[in-house]
C-alpha cells in the first residue's frame, strides 16, 4: 500500500508560501502540479479524493502571483468556514453571498484591487450576474485577476451525484476574462464526469491531474447487521476507549430510520441527534453547527447530511444500510479522516438491503418513467464489492480504475479482510459445490432467494410446486441462515463461478466461466463471513486498533491532548469558528508528541504557520508547559 508519500516542494516561492501560511513542509503528490498550473494560468482539472488537499491547490497560486483568484463554490457554509480558516492563517480572503451587505461587498472588491485579499469565494449564480461580470472584467483590465477556480466541479455534470444546472453558466466567464486560466476541482472519480467537466467549462488543452483514490488512513470494515444500535454503540465506544474523541456520522436509508436509531443511541448513553431533509431549516442548522463545534458527537443522518460538513476530525462513518452505489460509499466514507489521521468506515450489511433498494428504485422508476437498469446495476456492483472478501482498499481502487499494489503477506493493515477479522467458512468447498449444484439442478433459471430456499430445505410453496424438494441437494445446507448463503452466492458471483442475469427486473443465476470447475471441486474456493455473522468474532472486534499506524498516544499524552482540545474549543468559541479551523487534530497530536518549548520549535510543528503562531502560540506553549 502506498504511504501518504509527499514530495518536498521544488519551487521556492511555493515552498515559502506553504510553510509560512500553513506550516506545511511538503506538498502531496499532485498538489504542486495543480498549483503550478494555477500560477502559470493554465486550464486544469484536478481530481483528488476528499481530504486530498484540493483547497490548497487554489489557495496558493494567488499568494505566489500576488493577484486574486475567484473561487466558485456551491455552499455558503463551506465558504464561510474556509474564509475564517484562511484569515486565521493570515491569508486575505472573503466570500460574496446573499448574506453580505452591499457596502461590505464594495469593500471586498476594493480590497481585491488594492491587493489586501487574494481569494474571493462566490456561488456560481452570483459570478454570472452582469454586475459581477463587470467587476471581473475590470479586475482583469487592471491585471489583478490571477485565475478562476471551480470547487466541487462535478456539480456541473448531470452524471455526477450533485447536479446543479447553475454551474453550466460558468463557461460564460471565459469571454469576460480572456486568457485567464480555469482550474476545476472534484473528488468524483468517473471518467464520464471528468470529460463532462472539461467540456462544460470549455477548458482548453486542460491538464488533467488524477490523484490516488486510495485513502490509506481509512480502515474499512463490513459487519453483518444484527442489532444496529448495539453495533453502532460498540463501535463508538471502541473509539472512545483508545482516546479518540472525534465525531461519528451514521448514515441511514430513511428519515424514520435516522430518528429511531438516534433515539436508541441516546438510550445507549451516547450524545446523538438525527438529521434529514424533512426537519425544519432551523433544526438542521442547529444539528450541523453542534456537530461542527464538537458539542454533538454522533449525527444519525440520511445522505442529505454531508456536503457542507467540513469537520476534519470525523473518526467514524457508519453505514447502517448498504449505500446505493460504490460511488456513494466512497463519497460518504470520504467524510471520515479528512485530516489524514486514522479513521474507520463501518458498513453494517444485510443481504436484504439490496432488496430494499431494488424496491425503492422500482417505485421511483414507476413514478418517473425512467429506466432503472443503471441504478440496479450500481446496486449489484456494491453488493459484489461487499461480498468479494478481498482487500477492500484494493477493491475500491480497482472499481475506480486504479491498481493498488498490496503485499499479500502484510495486507493493507486497514481493512477487515487484511486484518483477518473475517471468519473463513471451514466447509467452503462443500458449501460452494452444493450451491452450484442447486443452481444446476434447478435449470439455471432461479434467483438467489430460491436457490437458498432449496439448499436450506424449505418446504415453501414455490419449492414444492416445482418439485425442488425432491432434488438430492434439497436441504443439504439446512444449518445455514439465508443471509449467510446469500452472501456466499454473492461471493461465488464475485469469483466468476456464477453470473447474474437480469431480465425484466428479475434476477436469475447461471454458471459463469469458472462454474463447472467450482462445482467439481477443482481449485480452492474460500468463502468467508464478515464480522458479526458468528458469535465468536465479537471479542476480536473489541481488541482491534482502528486505522493504521496512528500516532498512538499513551495515557499521559491523552490527558495532554484533551487539555489542548479544551483550549482549542474555548478559543474557537471566543472567535466564533469551528474548532478544527483553529488547529486540526493532527496538529494537536503533533504538539503532544513534539512538546515544543519555544516559538521556534513550535513553528516546526506541522499545521502551524506564522499567523497561528502569533495568535495562539503563547497560550498553547503555556498549556504544554504545565505538568500532566
Ligand atoms: P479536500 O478539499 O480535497 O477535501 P482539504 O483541502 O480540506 O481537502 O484538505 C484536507 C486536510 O489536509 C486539511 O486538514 C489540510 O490542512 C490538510 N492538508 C492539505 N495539504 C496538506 C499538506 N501538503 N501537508 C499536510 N496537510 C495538508
Ligand atoms: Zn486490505
Amino acid at each position: 500500500m502506498p504511504t501518504d508519500s509527499r514530495t518536498s516542494v521544488s519551487d521556492p516561492l511555493i515552498a515559502e508560501a506553504v510553510h509560512r501560511v500553513w506550516g506545511f513542509d511538503s506538498l502531496r503528490p499532485m498538489q504542486e502540479l495543480a498549483i503550478n498550473a494555477g500560477v502559470e494560468g493554465r486550464d486544469c482539472l484536478t481530481v483528488l479524493p476528499t481530504g486530498g488537499g484540493k483547497s490548497l491547490c487554489y489557495q496558493v497560486p494567488a499568494l505566489v502571483t500576488g493577484k486574486v483568484t475567484i473561487v466558485a463554490s456551491p455552499l455558503i457554509a463551506l465558504m464561510r468556514d474556509q474564509v475564517r480558516g484562511l484569515e486565521l492563517n493570515g491569508y486575505g480572503a472573503a466570500a460574496l453571498h446573499s448574506g453580505v451587505e452591499p457596502e461590505e461587498a464594495r469593500e471586498i472588491i476594493t480590497k481585491a484591487f488594492d491587493g489586501s485579499i487574494n481569494l474571493i469565494f462566490a456561488a456560481p449564480e452570483r459570478l454570472v450576474t452582469p454586475g459581477f461580470k463587470t467587476i471581473l472584467a475590470s479586475l482583469h483590465d487592471a491585471d489583478r485577476l490571477g485565475g478562476i477556480a471551480i470547487d466541487e466541479a462535478h456539480c456541473i455534470s448531470q452524471w455526477g451525484h450533485d447536479f446543479r444546472p447553475e454551474f453550466r453558466r460558468l463557461k460564460e466567464l471565459r469571454a469576460v476574462a480572456p486568457g485567464i486560466g480555469m482550474q476545476a476541482f472534484t473528488a468524483t472519480a468517473t471518467p464520464r464526469v471528468r470529460d463532462d467537466i472539461v467540456e462544460q467549462l470549455g477548458l482548453v488543452d486542460a491538464e488533467v491531474l488524477v490523484g490516488t483514490f486510495d485513502r490509506p488512513n481509512l480502515c474499512y470494515r463490513v459487519q453483518s447487521r444484527n442489532k444496529t444500535a448495539d453495533q453502532v454503540a460498540e463501535a463508538v465506544r471502541r473509539h472512545r476507549s483508545v482516546g479518540d474523541s472525534g465525531g461519528t456520522i451514521v448514515y441511514c436509508l430513511s428519515r424514520k430510520d435516522t430518528e429511531t436509531l438516534a433515539q436508541e443511541l441516546i438510550e445507549h448513553g451516547l450524545d446523538a441527534d438525527a438529521y434529514h431533509a424533512g426537519l425544519s431549516e432551523k433544526k438542521r442548522m442547529s444539528v450541523e453547527q453542534a456537530f461542527l463545534n464538537e458539542t454533538l458527537d454522533v449525527v444519525v443522518a440520511t445522505v442529505a447530511f454531508g456536503m457542507g460538513i467540513d469537520r476534519s476530525n470525523v473518526r467514524l462513518v457508519v453505514h447502517a444500510t448498504m449505500p446505493k452505489s460504490v460511488e456513494a460509499y466512497q463519497q460518504e466514507t470520504g467524510r471520515a479522516g479528512r485530516d489524514g489521521e486514522p479513521a474507520e468506515c463501518l458498513l453494517l450489511y444485510s443481504p436484504s438491503d439490496a432488496g430494499r433498494w431494488e424496491r425503492l428504485i422500482g417505485f421511483g422508476a414507476e413514478e418517473s418513467g425512467a429506466d432503472p437498469a443503471g441504478q440496479l446495476r450500481l446496486i449489484r456492483e456494491m453488493r459484489t464489492m461487499i461480498a468479494s472478501m478481498g482487500c477492500r482498499h484494493q477493491a475500491l481502487s480497482e472499481y475506480f480504475g486504479q491498481e493498488l499494489a498490496i503485499d499479500p503477506e502484510v495486507g493493507c493493515k486497514a481493512c477487515d479482510v487484511c486484518l483477518g477479522e473475517t471468519e473463513v467458512e471451514h466447509d467452503s468447498t462443500k458449501v460452494a459445490q452444493v450451491l452450484m449444484s442447486v443452481v444446476a439442478r434447478t435449470g439455471q433459471r432461479y434467483g438467489a432467494a430460491h436457490v437458498c430456499d432449496v439448499a436450506r430445505g424449505s418446504k415453501g410453496e414455490k419449492v414444492l410446486s416445482r418439485g425442488h424438494d425432491e432434488l438430492a441437494v434439497h436441504g443439504l445446507l439446512g444449518s445455514y441462515s439465508k443471509a449467510q448463503l446469500s452472501m456466499y452466492l454473492d461471493q461465488l458471483i464475485s469469483i466468476g463461478a456464477l453470473e447474474r442475469v437480469v431480465e425484466d427486473r428479475f434476477e436469475t443465476l447461471r454458471f459463469g466461466e469458472l462454474g463447472v470447475s467450482v462445482m467439481k471441486g477443482v481449485g480452492d474456493v474460500v468463502l468467508s463471513n464478515p464480522i458479526g455473522t458468528g458469535s465468536a468474532s465479537k471479542e476480536r472486534v473489541r481488541g482491534q486498533k482502528s486505522g493504521r499506524e496512528a500516532i498512538v498516544l499513551d495515557m499521559d499524552e491523552r490527558v495532554l491532548f484533551e487539555r489542548l482540545r479544551g483550549l482549542r474549543t474555548s478559543i474557537a468559541q471566543e472567535r466564533g469558528v469551528p474548532p478544527y479551523v483553529v488547529f486540526s487534530d493532527a496538529t494537536l497530536r503533533a504538539l503532544v508528541k513534539d512538546r515544543p518549548t519555544n516559538r521556534i520549535e513550535m513553528l516546526r510543528v506541522k499545521g502551524i504557520g506564522q499567523a497561528k503562531l502569533d495568535a495562539f502560540g503563547d497560550v498553547f506553549l503555556e498549556a504544554l508547559s504545565q505538568d500532566v
